[in-house]
């Protein structure tokens, strides 16, 4: 690999040199039928640090055809195998943990101590589901007249495209990968052009872990469309998973409707965080910083509105904008550093605007409230409040170290608030009150619920919204439901 820049570290250069920057082609590493190439930059100083190949339409279709392979190939593997598979895969990941945290620290600007807890929640993805591949069940049953039997059983979807955003490079491939092999479907990644490394490093560990070649391509590409037009049009492919935003998912899923492929769709959310009078202060003060501050706010899962109870109200402020006011910002790579670059300039300006227009319409800013340096993109970690309901903040992903804080009175204002978007992925709510937390819990129009923690993901859950956040779920005994298609055979006794 070619870096541009002689301001690397000789880790970081030796780091990059060692990734495979070709498209992976049902196992083959080759360069772009078009022989393009995309550049990849750190975007903690603007420079270019890699150029990966540039996929064209005719890749993937080659791609689709590995995949229609690798398809008879995964049938050819015992549930045992897949699942060791898994496991290796699993392992591999953790014993490269400084490498493919460093990869992604340099392409997506986050802390590396953030980028290896990616690498943790991406690897337990392979460790879950190499438990699920030999678990999931079918069923006999006596037919309702009592005339036979219905045997029950879950065969493979078949080859599966997956479309990842840039804001955790390794995870959300991981969320779809590792249940995918363990149902027995074979898959084709395309991942963001802004991250693409950390995904084509981990394409060359499953094929160290024993993956069939044929079951996994990863195309690197600027024009995403050019991979999923010819896809989603062929009727060889039987399914789409998709995690970015609604906007994107839409077309997606509208694209699909030709083919009725099968689709999941992990969306944009709009966080409520809702910390009532009974809360124990540290406690919610903590959940709230690592809702707002996981991935540096560039999550969907993000706090996006913080709604506190007037009681505690002052003693929350106080303390999460202490909290926040001390977050060291620089280059992910530095020691000490809590909060890295924001991915590139629209994110930068898209976060600047949000803020401006919230103080143009009377938001107050307790700290933050801007950019930081002149090189890379730095925002401030931010919070306001006073935040008016108006405020385009409140109806929009942030994305971003910003966090607006407004009062709330009773409960049922608190509710009507939070549901008050056409999102629904996760909500947070503090408090010790044990009925109010599953009451609140109940009402709130959301997939997923935190109650007392600011985090909650983990490879053995059900990850996913509703509304406009999407559908189909992620982890958990659930996850592999996405890749099965249900089958029955019935027959007289
Ligand atoms: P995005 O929708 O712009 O891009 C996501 C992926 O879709 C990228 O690979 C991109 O190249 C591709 N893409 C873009 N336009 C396309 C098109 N017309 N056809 C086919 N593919 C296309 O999202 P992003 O900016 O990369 O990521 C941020 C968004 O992702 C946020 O809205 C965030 O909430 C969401 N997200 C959701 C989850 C979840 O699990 N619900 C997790 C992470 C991020």
């Amino acid at each position: 690999m070619t870096t541009t820049t002689a301001s690397l570290s000789s880790r970081e250069q030796e780091v990059l040199a060692g990734v495979k920057t070709d498209l992976l082609i049902g196992g083959e590493w080759r360069a772009a039928s078009g022989g393009g190439t995309l550049p990849v930059e750190d975007p903690a100083t603007g420079i270019e640090i890699a150029r990966v190949a540039d996929a064209t339409s005719d890749d993937a279709l080659a791609a689709l055809d590995a995949a229609v392979r690798g398809q008879a190939a995964l049938a050819e593997l015992s549930p045992r195998q897949r699942s060791e598979i898994l496991q290796k895969t699993s392992e591999l990941i953790t014993a490269h943990t400084d490498e493919l945290a460093m990869l992604m620290t340099l392409e997506l600007g986050k802390p590396l101590a953030e980028s290896k807890g990616e690498v943790a929640y991406g690897a337990s993805f392979f460790w879950w589901f190499a438990g699920e591949a030999v678990r999931f069940k079918g069923e006999s049953r006596q037919s309702a007249d009592g005339s036979g039997r219905t045997l029950v059983s879950r065969q493979p979807v078949g080859p599966s495209l997956f479309i990842t955003p840039w804001n955790f490079p390794l995870a959300m491939g991981a969320r779809k990968l590792a249940p995918a092999i363990a149902a027995g479907c074979p898959s084709i990644v395309k991942p963001a052009k802004l991250t693409p490394l950390t995904m084509l490093k981990l394409g060359e560990l499953l094929l160290e872990a024993g993956l069939p070649p044929e079951a996994i391509s990863i195309l690197t590409a600027t024009s995403a469309s050019a991979i999923s037009s010819p896809l989603l049009a062929d009727r060889r492919l039987r399914k789409l998973s998709f995690t970015g935003s609604t906007e994107v998912g839409q077309k997606l899923v509208a694209a699909a409707a030709d083919t009725l492929l099968r689709v999941s769709m992990e969306l944009g959310g709009n966080a409520p965080l809702l910390v009532f009078d009974d809360a124990d202060l540290d406690v919610a003060v903590e959940g709230a910083f690592q809702a707002k501050m996981r991935n540096g706010g560039e999550a969907c899962t993000s706090a996006n509105r913080i709604l506190v109870q007037s009681g505690i109200a002052p003693a929350f402020i106080e303390k999460f904008t202490a909290r926040m006011a001390a977050i060291k910002v620089g280059r992910g790579t530095e020691e000490g550093v809590g909060l890295g670059s924001m991915v590139d300039q629209d994110q930068v300006d898209k976060i600047g605007e949000l803020v401006d227009d919230a103080v143009a319409k009377g938001a107050k800013v307790a700290t933050g409230g801007e950019r930081v340096g002149e090189t890379g993109y730095f925002y401030a970690p931010t919070v306001l409040t006073d935040v008016p309901d108006d405020a385009r903040l409140l109806k929009e992903e942030i994305f971003g170290p910003v966090a607006p804080i407004r009062i709330f009175e009773t409960e049922e204002q608190a509710v009507a608030e939070a549901n008050d978007t056409e999102y629904g992925l996760i909500s947070y709510l503090f408090t010790t009150d044990l009925a109010r937390g599953h009451r609140v819990a109940a009402n709130l129009d959301s997939g997923m619920v935190g109650l007392n923690r600011g985090v909650i993901s983990s490879s053995d859950a059900p990850f996913g919204g509703v509304k406009h956040s999407g559908y189909g779920r992620e982890g958990g005994a659930e996850g592999i439901e996405e890749y099965l298609e249900t089958k029955y055979l019935s027959m007289p006794f």
